[in-house]
Order: structure tokens, then sequence, then C-alpha cells
């Protein structure tokens, strides 16, 4: 927390006013406090009297019934194509049927314009639920376009190609065609803008060695991230197992992949050893549970991103894909983590609200790789802030411990402004940066069109008449 006492009068852009949840190494929470912003960064952090006298005149947002927090990390999102059919993807598909007779009818009829449209669709709902950080877990098509996207909407970001050597996927192709690719895309949004790039694998058992290899080569010498999925079912310990008679995490290990700029999706069905190799290596996973509930995908087995946590493992959380995760809604996840922690090890004093919220701020900042810039309200750092009112009817009455009260009884819904490296994009639940009415006509008239061209049939489950 910062002395105010004595400092000069500065100039700031925006005052923000309420209980400040800093999330900083002591998890200080300012009762009565205030975040100044001025250039897009927190120029200080303490009680509001202090804050006002020093910056007066700024405008302010937040009231005393705010609660302040960090802008959410979202460490695992989808953006493109299947928005567009939203909850239209039926929940009692055998496994495989969602992505193969759904999700890629749909991907292969998409335009750029879909794909952006879907991706804007997709940021302002994150943003409305607080959501100032997303990590694209791979564009199939477009990534240009989501880049675009995440620039209108004022939301930061990292954007991510597709990249496979398997047969028969969209996109791939042989090794150096697709290191040429994820070159090209890294070169041109580099690191210390608002948007930047991945190098970014679809994993699982399409990638062969010499592409994990190279990716990983290219991301370790670009110091960017190298992101891809592995082992949400069991099936790609199978196939490793059979390849190279080694376990996928335990493979990796042995190729050098893994490190510190690794962020492995799933990982859900890994074993002990996996988990050393995620804890020594210092490689982080993207856990994102509604995703493995919602295809029952057998996660309360064995919660390994528990296991992972205890080890002081690095993890953040995130939403996933439409068929997988219908909200992009991060406080809904962190909800459903605690709770699984929880249940899991049928223990609840180990692990609880407090712990999920880390995973969504600073400790998911930290798993990406970005928490010298986002991840707490401190003095220095990008002006990512989201301010929660608690004047609603289901805040009462206000909990003395606001973070145990918006991790199980909050949620996206309550979010009222959105700052974004010091530029307002959500103010009084409203999108300031998309007018969401045209964006609610054109979302609806490319949906009809997408599904009338892809062939798919999304009907009620029960009679309507
Ligand atoms: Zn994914």
């Amino acid at each position: 927390m910062a002395d105010t006492a004595g400092a000069p009068v500065s100039r700031a852009d925006w005052v923000i006013t309420g209980d400040i949840a800093t999330m900083d190494a002591d998890r200080t929470i300012i009762s009565g406090g205030a975040v100044a912003v001025a250039n897009g960064k927190i120029s200080a952090v303490g009680k509001a009297d202090d804050i006002r006298a020093r910056y007066p005149g700024a405008p302010e947002r937040g009231s005393a019934d705010s609660l302040v927090v960090p802008g959410f990390v979202n460490a695992h999102q989808h953006l493109t194509a299947d928005r567009l059919v939203a909850s239209a993807i039926p929940d009692d598909l055998s496994p495989g049927a969602a992505i193969f007779e759904w999700i890629v009818p749909v991907h292969e009829h998409v335009t750029g314009d879909d794909d952006e449209l879907s991706a804007t669709l997709g940021l302002v709902e994150a943003a409305a639920n607080g959501i100032t950080t997303t990590i694209d877990a791979g564009t199939v098509a477009h990534p240009d376009r989501v880049a675009q996207a995440m620039a209108e909407v004022g939301v930061r970001g990292a954007v991510a190609r597709w990249g496979s050597d398997a047969d028969g996927l969209p996109q791939s192709g042989p090794v150096s065609d697709v290191i040429d690719a994820q070159r090209d895309l890294i070169e041109r949004y580099p690191p210390g803008g608002l948007v930047e790039a991945s190098v970014a694998l679809v994993g699982h058992d399409l990638m062969s060695d010499d592409l994990v290899t190279a990716a990983a080569d290219l991301a370790r010498s670009t110091g960017r991230r190298l992101s891809f999925h592995l082992s949400p079912t069991p099936d790609d310990a199978t196939s490793y197992l059979e390849r190279t008679r080694q376990r996928p995490l335990v493979h990796m290990d042995r190729l050098g992949v893994l490190g510190p700029n690794v962020l492995v999706g799933h990982a859900v069905h890994i074993d002990d050893a996996e988990v050393e190799a995620l804890v020594r290596t210092g490689a982080a996973v993207a856990s994102c549970p509604w995703a493995y509930l919602r295809l029952g995908q057998g996660l309360t087995e064995r919660f390994a991103h528990l296991d992972l946590w205890r080890r002081s493992g690095r993890l953040a959380l995130g939403c996933d894909t439409e068929n997988a995760g219908d909200a992009i809604d991060a406080l809904r996840a962190a909800a459903l983590f605690a709770g699984l922690a929880k249940d899991a090890a049928a223990d609840p004093t180990e692990f609880g609200a407090h712990h999920a919220f880390e995973l969504l701020t600073i400790a998911g900042a930290e798993a990406v790789g970005m928490a010298d810039q986002i991840g707490s309200l401190e003095a220095g750092k990008a002006a990512d802030i989201v301010v929660i009112d608690r004047s609603g009817i289901q805040w009462q009455p206000p909990s003395p411990d606001p973070i145990l009260q918006l991790v199980w009884a909050g949620g996206g819904r309550s979010v009222t402004d959105v700052l974004v490296d010091g530029r307002l994009v959500i103010a009084d639940g409203q999108c300031a940066t998309v007018d969401t009415d045209s964006l609610r006509t054109e979302v609806r008239q490319a949906a009809q069109s997408i599904i009338e061209r892809s062939g798919i049939r999304p009907c009620s489950r029960w009679p309507m008449r």
C-alpha cells in the first residue's frame, strides 16, 4: 500500500474508489480505498481521502459499496466460430461428437468476418464479467481477426494460430510450414502491446516430436509463450504410451519441451510423474473445470490440478469453448474449482475461495508469464481494474470477508466497471467500446447463416409450441 502522506499533487485520468482487494504480497484489502490511474498505469493505491487529496479533480468511478479487484486472467479461451452457436450444442453427445459433428462443420464454414464477430462477442461477454486478459488457445483460420477484435473491444490478450502436422486436420502441414506460420504471427504481434501472440500447437497426439521440439525452440528463442492441449481425457496417455512408451508430459519433458514459458491446456489425466515434470520445469497448466464437467471427462476421479497446486505448481483458470463451458465467466470457474478441490480432497480446510481468487488474479498472471504487468493493484502495474457493485440484493448483508462472498455468491453479474490499460471498457454495466445493439443484430444474422451453411441442426430438446 502506497504511503501518500505529503505526496505532491498530480494528475490522474481516473480515481477508482471502494474496498480495494490489492492482491499484493500481503493480500491487503484497503477499506474505503482508491486506486489512481494515469497513462494506462496504476499510479497510487491507498485510502480514498489521501488519493483524492493527491489527485484533486480526477473523475471517479466506484462508490462506498464497491469492491475493486484486479482484472481477471482467462488462460484458455477459444474465441472463434462456435461462439456464434452459443449453447446450441447438446450436452448428451458421445465423446468426440461435439467436436467432429458440430464444431468442425461450423469451423469449416466460417469467414473472417464471422471469426471477428465471434471473438468480439466473446470478448465483450468476458469483459462484462471482469476478464481483462484472454489467452487465445488457438485460432483455426483467422488469428488476425481475433487480434482485431481484441483491439476493438480494448482488452489485453494473446492471439495464437493452430499448429499441427497431423494428417487431415485444417491448417496442418509439414513442420517447416507450421513453424513459418507461427513465426509470421508472433513477429506481427510482439510483446509490449495490448495484443501479443503466442506460439501454439493443437497438441494431443496431433503433433510429431519434430514439430513440438521446433515450436519449443521458436518460443524459447523469441521469449514467447508456447501452448498446446494435452490429456483432457485418458486418450492422449493411451496413444503416447503406444507410440513412445511414456506418458505425454514425461515424453514432453524428455524432449526438452517443458519450461516456464509453456502453458499446457488441461493436463487433467496426468500421473504423479507428470505432475513432477510440470513442477520441476515450471511449466504451467490452464485448468478449465466447466469443460471437464460439461463433457463428463472424469475430472473427479482424480483431481490432479489440486496435486499440482499443493506442490506449488503454476496454475491458472480458463473458460475454454462453447461446447465445453458456455459462459465466459471467470468467477463461475473459480467457485467451481474451489468446490471441486474441497470435494476431491474430502477436506474443506485446504483450498477455498481465496486460493481460487488467486488463480484468477496474481497466480493466474504469474502462470501466463504476465505478473510483472497485471494480476494485482499496485503502483506501476497496468491499470486493469474491475469494479464490483455490492448494493444489489444478492450482496445483502455485505460480508466482512469480501473475497469469500465474491467467489461463492458473486459471479460476473455484479461487475459494473472495467478498465483495461486505464481505458474504460465496461461502464455502468454496459460496453463502452462496442455498440452492443448492433453486435446483437449482427450476431443473430451470422448465427442463422452459419447454421444453414454448416448443416448442423440445433433445436430444443423439449417441444416448443
Ligand atoms: Zn482448448
